[in-house]
């Protein structure tokens, strides 16, 4: 018999045993209880699915049956959502705290939990045991997972290896009739997981699995190891690998691995495995998954930029699984398959190409999860197979991802569970899965497609840019000349990370340079806005190409001038390169105008260039914000002057020395662009003064901003014309968390916008404004996570937090901080490097609104917390300050989530994510009030800023004639 044949006869067979009596959907349909009923609906009504789960997904954090009833009805009680007739009998109420709001309350916690206990097997440890029995008795043997908060700390990281160290314990004290399981996530063992810190990790993580494997060999219970995010697959093998090939574990066979086949790279990685696993001459489980977080994979690949690292359609999976299935089968002398899967036709593959290759029934198992496959398990274990139950243990609470997880599976269209419930066609069900990739590109919903940032998760990524910093520090210390420049006075720029080292040393312009250059620009002028959009836009793109191709270098260079810690210098590169493409893309809709034309006359409206402009930058983002400007000032027509911040001179020289070389292979003069590095309060006002000067962008603090846009108001003899300043100042930002927040995800956000890049993001999150109902366990989170970030030089891939950028800064910070500890609660301060300009995060909570802490912007890494007692009091603390910049908000509320979208006054509001990393096209940047003047950066209005428009009307009649459409 063929082994397909052989398949069908299995399926069959084991579909027969499973076999409903009817349609199951239409049994849970007319079943009392709601928990069914609500998964039918979902079922039914996609519209109902997505704000049903949404619900139970807030759902742990509403207290209260005012809450939770108020929260039904925002979340279904909405036009797009078909409700089923018990259901919207069920919402229909008046008053929250009416009785029918308390019954609908109850009906919907009791509904949720009795299907969150389909899925967990208990809550402690005694219902634990009692369900573990039981599936013993059933003749299967368990594995056991432990639900759980994400780990944002070391203590939470600390807290999940002794929580497994103790359920081992207790599951040793039990006599099983079989060696007990546990199944455990590598990225919980430490909070700071992260494929560059490649090393930092393997140390941190090894430390942990060691641990724990002893102690499991110690008490005789097994080890699984689950996998995660695709980001995470990489360092979990090597990790895996490294630790069992260790003399102290290489003899180990009750430890096992996962494989997940929905990935491209699952077979190339089995095959790998194999190899492996034959050298260490010792089996372990591999354990088969399709995989669990194909959503979140397509997702966060589309976002980025990144290939897909899944396969597109169900069916291929399904394919693959076989093939892998076949694959761990064939090498069943070497290792122990665990085919994990409810779809009965793949197990009935499995078993077809175990018998047919005679591998014996105790050489593999099949594994299911609890509450998803029961009767299939059943049939199996009849049949004399090994079965193993995969069981999510834990508080309902912490486990609801989980549980969404499931409920996602279970309803979605393409599950085989929900096949299974729908379909009366066998064959169907049993059908082999058929390739089904589709060639054609992803479809594309973005009118700009930014540039992916590096995916450090890619061998050898890490090693590239460590390489390139090694090779970056040998052209340390060379001096810098721009045309103009002095060769005597020159500034020396020194790495904030080691003040020692001097990084460059950068001659500095005056008076002189700045009206040498400023003739120059008058030359150029004429000839550059003469120059076709086109060869303006082609220069925009060379530049973009040639930072693509030395990315590694700007990135060691921003790491190693202003103290950027790698992966946020590799998205500022990223962030140039967009500035370019996406200006040059809105340029091409500048030279179109606008053409208003009627009959004998037209009307053409179109851009010039306004003249000369001059560009001020700061040291924070030294190659974006500086390319950005000079890019948009330049494809509009201007000549332009660039003056980088003194903090990043280097930089700056580097930027106007390739863009230069450029303009000079394209034949154009030196006056269309040219760097003018000094000291900003020295040739500063002389530029923004100067009667050739056009417009003036500026990107900096708000004393500086507010100063240059008074001195440019001021008319100079000489001067035929007004000056235009854009300005992107400071910003004092909040995120606001109510009581329905994720704090999971808050307090990562959070922790993330507050220290990133030490705070010196002009969109960095500086007030946290938190509901008083969760202040606590959001501030004991909070600091946790800011306890285990990693201080150190910006160029060790393992810190999370650099240094601040100079002596200056340090000091102003340890004052600030010093006094602010006279007058307000510290929640903590992280002790910093005693070498560089290190300031340790610090925490201080119940600030009150109008502390200075909580009015000025500090620009370091210091977080205020400030308390309220509702939402409105939230909302007007976060609009309580003289800045507009950036804002955010964690809710699960509708209606707050609406509320902050039209009230909160910032210029970008981020909901449920954090709130730095703006991209260009996606997020156009900047604020308003005091936060700066013109329109957002990366946006589809900046360009208008560097041009006037001016309209021709020509009468086109002659005598009387002019063309006119025939028709008429
Ligand atoms: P800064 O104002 O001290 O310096 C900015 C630039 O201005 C530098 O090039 C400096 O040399 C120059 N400068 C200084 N004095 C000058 C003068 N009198 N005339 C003309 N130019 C002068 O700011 P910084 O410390 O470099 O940058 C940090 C500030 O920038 C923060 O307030 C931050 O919020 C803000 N920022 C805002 C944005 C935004 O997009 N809104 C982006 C980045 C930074």
């Amino acid at each position: 018999m063929s082994l397909e044949a052989r398949t069908q006869t299995l399926g069959q067979a084991l579909l027969a045993a499973t076999r409903p009596g009817r349609s199951l959907l239409a049994q849970m349909r007319e079943q009392l209880q709601w928990d069914e009923k609500l998964l039918a609906w979902a079922m039914e009504h996609p519209g109902l699915r997505t704000q049903l789960f949404r619900l139970i997904d807030t759902l742990p954090a509403l207290t209260g049956s005012g809450e939770i009833s108020r929260h039904m009805q925002e979340y279904l009680d909405q036009p797009e959502v078909e409700l089923p007739e018990l259901l919207k009998h069920l919402i229909h109420f008046t008053g929250r705290e009416s009785l029918a709001a308390k019954t609908a309350a109850q009906t919907l916690t009791t509904a949720v939990s009795t299907l969150a206990r389909k899925y967990i097997v208990g809550e402690n440890f005694a219902q634990v045991r009692h369900t573990l029995e039981r599936i013993r008795r059933q003749g299967m043997t368990f594995t056991l997972d432990i639900l759980g908060e994400a780990v944002l700390s070391e203590t939470e990281a600390q807290g999940y290896l002794q929580k497994y160290l103790d359920l081992m314990t207790q599951l040793a004290g039990v006599d099983w009739g079989c060696v007990p399981q546990v199944s455990v996530k590598l990225s919980a063992f430490y909070s700071q997981f992260d494929p560059l810190a490649e090393r930092t990790t393997r140390i941190r993580v090894t430390q942990a699995v060691t641990q724990l494997l002893r102690k499991a060999g110690e008490l005789g219970v097994a080890v699984h190891f689950d996998m995660e995010q695709y980001k995470y697959k990489n360092l979990t093998l090597a990790i895996l690998q490294e630790v069992l090939l260790a003399d102290e574990f290489r003899s180990r066979t009750d430890v096992g691995l996962t494989v997940q086949a929905y990935l491209q790279e699952s077979e190339a990685d089995v095959r790998e495995l194999v190899d492996w696993v034959k050298s260490r001459g010792y089996p372990v489980t591999v354990r088969l998954v399709k995989g669990a977080y194909w959503d979140q994979e397509v997702i966060w690949a589309q976002q980025k930029h990144w290939p897909l690292p899944v396969y597109r359609r169900k069916s291929s999976t399904d394919a693959n699984y076989e093939k892998l299935t076949r694959l761990l089968l064939e090498n069943h002398r070497y290792l122990y398959p665990a085919i994990g899967s409810h779809n009965v036709r793949s197990q009935a593959h499995a078993l077809a190409v175990a018998e047919a290759l005679a591998v014996p029934l105790s050489a593999w198992e099949s594994q299911v999860l609890y509450g998803m496959a029961a009767p299939l398990a059943k049939a199996l274990v009849e049949r004399g197979y090994q079965v193993r139950m995969y069981c999510p243990y834990g508080e309902l609470l912490p486990g609801m991802s989980y549980l969404i997880r499931r409920l996602l599976e279970n309803t979605a269209n393409t599950s085989f569970l929900r096949q299974r419930l729908e379909k009366t066609d066998e064959s169907a069900l049993l059908a082999p899965p058929a390739w089904a990739e589709p060639t054609t590109p992803l479809p594309q919903i973005e009118s700009f497609v930014g540039t992916p940032d590096t995916n450090f998760a890619e061998p050898g990524k890490p090693e590239q840019f460590l390489a390139a910093i090694t090779q970056v520090k040998s052209q340390l210390g060379q001096t810098y000349v721009l045309p103009h420049c002095s060769t005597e006075r020159l500034l020396d720029s020194v790495n904030p990370s080691n003040p020692t080292e001097v990084i460059g040393r950068v001659g500095l312009a005056d008076a002189t340079s700045v009206q040498q250059a400023i003739d120059l620009a008058q030359k150029a002028q004429p000839v550059w806005r003469q120059t076709p959009w086109q060869q303006r836009m082609d220069l925009l793109l060379k530049i973009a190409d040639r930072l693509a191709a030395q990315r590694p270098e700007w990135v060691a260079w921003m790491a190693l001038e202003v103290g950027k810690p790698i992966r946020e210098a590799d998205a500022e590169v990223s962030e140039a390169i967009d500035f370019c493409r996406y200006y040059a893309q809105m340029a091409e809709q500048l030279e179109r105008g606008h053409n208003y034309d009627v009959w004998g006359e037209t009307n053409r409206y179109r851009y010039q260039p306004k003249g000369i402009g001059v560009v001020i930058a700061p040291w924070n983002y030294p190659l974006a914000i500086s390319v950005g400007m000079v890019t948009a000032a330049l494809v509009t027509g201007n000549c332009v002057l660039y003056k980088p911040a003194e903090q990043s001179s280097v930089i700056g020289c580097k930027i106007s020395q390739f863009i230069t070389d450029l303009i000079a292979d394209l034949g154009l003069p030196a006056g269309v662009f040219q760097g003018l590095p000094g000291w900003g309060e020295e040739i500063g006002p002389l530029l923004v003064t100067h009667p050739a000067v056009h417009f003036i962008t500026f990107t900096g603090s708000r004393q500086v901003g507010c100063q240059i846009y008074a001195q440019a108001a001021q008319l100079v003899p000489g001067q035929t014309h007004l000056k235009r300043v854009v300005a992107e100042l400071g910003g004092k930002n909040a995120i606001i968390v109510d009581a329905s927040a994720d704090l999971d995800q808050a307090v990562q956000g959070v922790v993330q916008s507050a220290f990133g890049y030490a705070g010196q993001k002009c969109s960095a999150c500086s007030r946290v404004i938190v509901l008083e109902s969760i202040i606590q366990p959001f501030v004991e989170r909070l600091w946790a996570a800011t306890a285990s970030l990693v201080i150190g030089a910006a160029t060790d891939p393992a810190t999370t937090v650099g240094p601040v950028i100079d002596a200056v800064a340090q000091e102003r910070l340890q004052t600030a901080i010093a006094q602010a500890k006279q007058r307000l609660t510290l929640v903590g301060e992280r002790p910093a490097p005693a070498m560089g300009y290190f300031v340790g995060p610090t925490i201080f909570t119940d600030v009150p609104p109008d502390d200075p802490l909580a009015q000025e912007e500090w620009f370091g890494p210091v977080l205020a917390v400030l308390r309220v007692a509702d939402f409105d009091q939230a909302v007007q603390v976060a609009n309580g300050t003289d800045y507009a910049l950036t804002g955010g908000l964690y809710s699960r509320t509708p209606s707050h989530i609406q509320r902050a979208a039209e009230e909160l006054a910032c210029g970008n509001l981020y909901i449920n994510r954090g709130i730095t990393g703006a991209l260009v096209g996606r997020q156009p940047f900047g604020g308003f009030k005091l936060s700066g003047v013109g329109s957002k950066a990366g946006g589809p209005d900046y360009l208008l800023q560097f041009v006037d428009p001016k309209v021709v009307t020509e009468n086109i009649q002659r005598q009387g004639f002019a063309p006119v459409a025939e028709e008429l």
